[in-house]
């Protein structure tokens, strides 16, 4: 009698086991990340990426999370408008794309630890002397944003450019292109992503911090999710506390990917 017990208490450890390294809950052996990979130098496509095409800050930690648990990474490019909506439904486990943390996203998915801070800039031609701060958008500028991003909020809401000088683009890589040929006169973007996309260009970032507050990056994951929050965020203490991230954006300072 002892002899079965023993062994069915074997067995269902082994069960258990099985179910442990195949990820139990129904969860595979992927772990999928939504992004916009038109976001230097947090993810944008290259030959020879990280991760197949895709590389950037993002992918990199992105990737040592997966790794963290095992998992291979899986990246799903879409529109920057779309992620919030995606990672609600399950159609990916999170989304990894520069995301600021804001209240209207926070009623929807749950933000990991933030792990980056930027601001807005604009991005304007190198000679432009008309634009040096940020109400200057306001006397008849073009200018671009990126559709759902946090500039794209600024712009309309807090400037209140009116709607008929605003373009809204899906890529922050070709709204950029459209101050170089001379379609609009400044663009409203992150700062890392400003900076790099005007060194590549060869066009001027102009900052005003006394509108453009700090913004700060986090992970997004459905609501509820908090064993794959946790997961995340223990990555990213280890990557804050042991200089990795900051290594990482030192690393990708200016990168565009071509
Ligand atoms: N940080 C900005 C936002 O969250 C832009 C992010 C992005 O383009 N990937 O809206």
């Amino acid at each position: 009698m002892k002899k079965v017990v023993k062994f069915a208490a074997l067995a269902a450890a082994a069960v258990m086991g099985v179910a442990a390294l195949s990820g139990c809950g129904g969860s595979s052996d992927t772990l999928t990340m939504g992004t916009n990979a038109a976001f230097p130098p947090f993810e944008f496509t290259t030959t020879n990426g990280l991760v197949g095409e895709f590389d950037g800050i993002d992918v990199a930690i992105a990737k040592r999370i997966a790794e963290s648990m095992g998992k291979e990474l899986v990246i799903e490019d879409m529109e920057f408008d779309g992620l919030i909506a995606s990672v609600k439904t399950g159609k990916v486990d999170m989304a990894v794309a520069g995301m600021t943390v804001n209240p209207e996203r926070l009623e929807n998915v749950d933000f990991s630890d933030t792990y980056y801070v930027a601001t807005q800039v604009m991005v304007v031609q190198p000679d432009d002397t008309s634009i040096t701060k940020a109400e200057d958008l306001k006397n008849g500028k073009k200018v671009g944003v990126v559709l759902g991003y946090t500039g794209d909020t600024i712009v309309t809401e807090t400037l209140q450019v009116p709607e008929e000088n605003i373009v809204r683009a899906n890529r922050g890589i070709d709204v950029v292109q459209d101050v170089k040929n001379g379609r609009l006169d400044a663009v409203v973007v992150d700062s890392a992503t400003g900076k790099a996309l005007a060194e590549k260009n060869g066009l001027k970032v102009v900052e005003d911090p006394e509108v453009f507050e700090s913004e700060e990056y986090a992970i997004a994951v459905q609501k509820g999710n908090t064993e794959l929050l946790d997961q995340i965020n223990e990555v990213l203490a280890e990557m804050t506390a042991n200089g990795e991230i900051d290594a990482l954006a030192e690393q990708y300072d200016g990168a565009t990917g071509e």
